[in-house]
């Protein structure tokens, strides 16, 4: 599947759509969900185009790899939840409900009733 070029986190990155930046690196960048569903929901993005993480995974360097994963850290102790806990969710493809056709990992913290983590029910 090519990448969209055009999928709303792509037009975030090129500035052609505003978001609300929490931080960034040189190959990453967090911002706010518009739809918060936790207090504390904000979204981590390579700014690679990658549209899931198997993308990621195949054609993403080292140094990308690290810097995202380094930004997801930083961004959940700069938004206060490091030492409450977070949960972090990346939804790959349609089974998943992806949405947006860029990789990205949601941040979700800020409410001590998010619940355990459950089987799927049939
Ligand atoms: P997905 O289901 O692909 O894992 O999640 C996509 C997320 O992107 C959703 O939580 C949705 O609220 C968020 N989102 C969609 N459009 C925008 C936008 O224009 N700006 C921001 N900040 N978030 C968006």
């Amino acid at each position: 599947m090519a990448y969209d070029q055009n999928n709303i986190f792509a037009r975030i990155l090129r500035g052609e759509i505003p978001c609300k930046k929490v931080h960034e690196n040189e190959h990453a960048l967090a911002f706010h969900d518009i739809n918060p569903q936790m207090p504390v929901h904000v979204l981590v993005i390579p700014k690679g185009p990658y549209a899931n993480l198997a993308e990621f995974n195949a054609k993403a360097s080292v140094e990308e790899m690290s810097a995202f994963m380094q930004a997801v850290a930083e961004t959940a102790k700069m938004v206060g939840v490091e030492d409450s806990g977070y949960r972090l969710v990346a939804n790959n493809g349609e089974d998943a409900h992806q949405e947006v056709p860029h990789f990205h990992m949601h941040i979700f913290g800020g409410r001590r009733i998010m619940g355990r983590m459950i089987k799927a029910q049939d």
